[in-house]
C-alpha cells in the first residue's frame, strides 16, 4: 500500500517523500484509514514502528481541512519524546504551515506561556507541566481541543502521570477524537482507556 491508498493528501505525501518515507509502516497502514474515518484508536506499538507519523498524519490532514489554534494535544512521558514528536509534526506539517509548541517540565514557565499565547495548532506536552499551565496561565485553555493523543500510555502511567491526566481530561471537550498508543496493555492502561476513549478500535501490528 501507498500513503495515497490510505487517504493521505498530496502535500503530506510530499512531506513523507522528503523525509524518505517510501511506504507506510504496518502501524501506519492499519491506523491511518481508521483515524481518517473519525474513530478513536488504541494502538499497541513499539518505538521505532513509525507510531508518531501514524497519529501525526491524520491529525495534520484534519487540521488542513479545518485549521484552528489549539487543535491537538499530544501527551508524552518524557521531555525527549515530546521534542521528538514535535520535530515530527514540524517536519511533516511544515509545508502546510503548522505551528507546534513543546510544554515540558524543567523549562521556563514564562517562555512557555508566551509560546501558548501565540496559539499553536499542536501542543506536545508532559502532563504535569501542561496541567500547571491549564491551572495558572491566564487566557490558556483547551476548551476547543479536537484531538488528544496519549503516547506511550503505559510509561505515562508508570511515571505516575495518571492523576494529572485525569485532571486534564476534565477540562478538555468530550466531543473530541482520542488516540492511545502503548507498547503494552496493562490493567492501568485499560482503565485509562475506559476513562478517555469512545468506541475505540484496536490496532495491533
Ligand atoms: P517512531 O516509531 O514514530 O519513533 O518512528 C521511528 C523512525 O521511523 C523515525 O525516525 C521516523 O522518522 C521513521 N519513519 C516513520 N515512518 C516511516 C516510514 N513510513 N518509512 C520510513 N521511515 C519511517
Amino acid at each position: 500500500k501507498t500513503f495515497a491508498d490510505l487517504g493521505i493528501m498530496p502535500s503530506l505525501i510530499e512531506a513523507c517523500t522528503n523525509l524518505g518515507y517510501k511506504a507506510p509502516t504496518p502501524i501506519q497502514a492499519e491506523s491511518i484509514p481508521l483515524a481518517l474515518s473519525g474513530r478513536d484508536l488504541i494502538a499497541l506499538a513499539e518505538t521505532g514502528s513509525g507510531k508518531t507519523a501514524a497519529f501525526a498524519l491524520p491529525i495534520l490532514q484534519s487540521l488542513w481541512d479545518s485549521p484552528r489554534p489549539l487543535f491537538a494535544c499530544i501527551l508524552a512521558p518524557t521531555r525527549e519524546l515530546a521534542f521528538q514528536i514535535a520535530e515530527a509534526f514540524d517536519a511533516l506539517g511544515g509545508g502546510i504551515g503548522v505551528k507546534t509548541a513543546v510544554i515540558v517540565g524543567g523549562m521556563d514557565m514564562v517562555t512557555q506561556s508566551m509560546a501558548l499565547g501565540k496559539r499553536p495548532h499542536i501542543i506536545v506536552a508532559t502532563p504535569g507541566r501542561l496541567l500547571d499551565h491549564l491551572e495558572n496561565t491566564k487566557g490558556f485553555s483547551l476548551r476547543t481541543l479536537k484531538y488528544l493523543v496519549m503516547d506511550e500510555a503505559d510509561k505515562l502511567l508508570d511515571l505516575d502521570f495518571g492523576p494529572s491526566i485525569d485532571k486534564i481530561l476534565k477540562v478538555i471537550p468530550k466531543d473530541r477524537r482520542t488516540y492511545l498508543f502503548s507498547a503494552t496493555m496493562t490493567s492501568k492502561v485499560e482503565k485509562l482507556q475506559r476513562a478517555s476513549l469512545t468506541n475505540p478500535l484496536r490496532v495491533k501490528v
